[in-house]
């Protein structure tokens, strides 16, 4: 009878007896020696690379705190929203690293929803969050998704978008976060439930359900509509974190509705309360969001409601020269590019705010303003080597823009 075959590691070939430890693998073994070098190599790869561990264990969670202070370096105000994106993203993590750990108490999913008006920080929120992020993300609009067998793209194609830049990787993108902007235009058109078939609305809510309570479904890989002959990819949206955004407009009145019966009725509290009529949005409730057209199913999918803040003049003041990456700081950066250090007189910004407000631009506006004043400068400069230097006094600002016709921006 043949003697019972020596283990031995299958990278530096050193038996049991010659190492502490052997671990086994499915068709091999790895010493404790050699399972150390590989995790060096390992680490130096990915560190040259740039390319980062997928597996979340022993990556550094970053904490509700931290995600805020990083949503703070890019986003002006909007405290509320960012806490509740900050908890619910840290929890997202935290319930990935769960899965792993297979524990009994299962975490569910908190999806999102963001309430506010256009231009307010929403998908900058999205955005900016997604570059803290170590798993995959995307951005999807509602708009153009409709009910299965009508013009335009399948509800499942919002998953198309997060597999590709998983690259395909389905258990990653499993892992991963989308943004839908514009949810609220696939609400209800009216209050009741139609006998006819509301195709932009309550079919496609029916289906975004689908996907918000976490089930397996067949995505096409190339999204788009699907074809019959092309191959599906299935992709279980159990623990993908939705996160949702719109403008609502018109919410307020439904919310202004609500507040006015509690006033004039028994409850004691609303009675006492101070209703800031300036912005209704923060007392937004989950029946508003019903009021408004979103089935009771999809609210019920989004636990986590917040709300933007409408921009005052002082916060568009300081979008234009705060954030780390605010409009300002860009031009002085074009500028310097081609070393010319760039300056504004202080009053510049006031009266660019000014404008953006009088015109009723938003935030949006201000970067269509900075564009209109310094066009012709930024023509002209590259050509004069001469120029080191170039400050944008109130005098040419306003000459800039007394040229430029403001009105035809209010569209956007
Ligand atoms: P929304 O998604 O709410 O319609 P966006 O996030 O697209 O609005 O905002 C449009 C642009 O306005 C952003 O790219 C950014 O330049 C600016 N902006 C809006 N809100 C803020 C904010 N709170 N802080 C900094 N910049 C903002």
């Amino acid at each position: 009878m043949a003697g019972k075959v020596k283990r031995k590691c299958s990278f530096c070939g050193r038996t049991d007896g010659e190492v502490a430890l052997l671990i086994s693998g499915m068709d091999g073994f790895i010493c404790n020696e050699c399972a150390e070098q590989a995790v060096e190599m390992s680490r130096e790869f990915l560190q040259s690379t740039g390319k980062k561990n997928l597996s979340s264990k022993g990556k550094k969670l970053p904490k509700p705190k931290e995600i805020k202070d990083f949503l703070d370096q890019y986003v002006i105000g909007q405290d509320d929203a960012k806490r509740f994106l900050s908890v619910s993203v840290y929890n997202h993590y935290k319930r990935l690293m769960q899965a792993e750990s297979a524990d009994e108490v299962e975490i569910e999913k908190s999806n999102i929803i963001m309430v506010g008006s256009t231009g307010t920080g929403k998908t900058l929120l999205a955005r900016t969050i997604a570059k803290l992020l170590d798993v995959p993300f995307t951005i999807v609009d509602a708009t153009v998704l409709t009910e299965a067998g009508y013009v335009g793209e399948d509800i499942e194609s919002i998953l198309t978008r997060l597999l590709q830049v998983a690259d395909y990787n389905v258990a990653e993108a499993e892992k991963g976060i989308v943004f839908i902007d514009e949810i609220d235009k696939i609400a209800r058109k009216s209050d009741n439930p139609s006998i006819t078939r509301d195709v932009s609305g309550e079919g496609v809510q029916q289906g975004l359900l689908k996907l918000l309570e976490g089930s397996v479904v067949n995505v096409p890989p190339q999204g788009g509509r699907k074809h019959p002959d092309q191959k599906m990819i299935p992709v279980n949206t159990k623990n993908i974190l939705f996160i949702c955004g719109g403008a609502f407009d018109g919410i307020e009145k439904k919310i202004a509705q609500r507040l006015n019966t509690h006033v004039v009725g028994y409850n004691a509290v609303s009675n006492t309360l101070q209703i800031d009529k300036n912005n209704m949005m923060q007392y937004i409730a989950p029946q508003d969001l019903k009021s408004f057209g979103l089935i009771p199913e999809i609210i019920g999918r989004l636990p986590v409601l917040t709300y933007l803040n409408p921009l005052d003049r002082d916060a568009l003041r300081s979008i234009l020269t705060e954030p780390k990456n605010s409009i300002i700081k860009q031009y002085v950066k074009l500028f310097e590019m081609d070393k010319v250090t760039l300056t504004f007189q202080p009053e510049v910004f006031e009266f660019i705010v000014d404008k953006a407000v009088e015109y009723k631009l938003g935030a949006r506006g201000l970067r269509s303003i900075v564009e209109t004043i310094m066009m012709d400068v930024m023509f002209e400069l590259p050509s004069d080597a001469n120029t080191k230097e170039y400050e944008v006094t109130l005098d040419y600002a306003k000459m800039q823009l007394g040229k430029a016709n403001l009105s035809r921006l209010q569209s956007v």
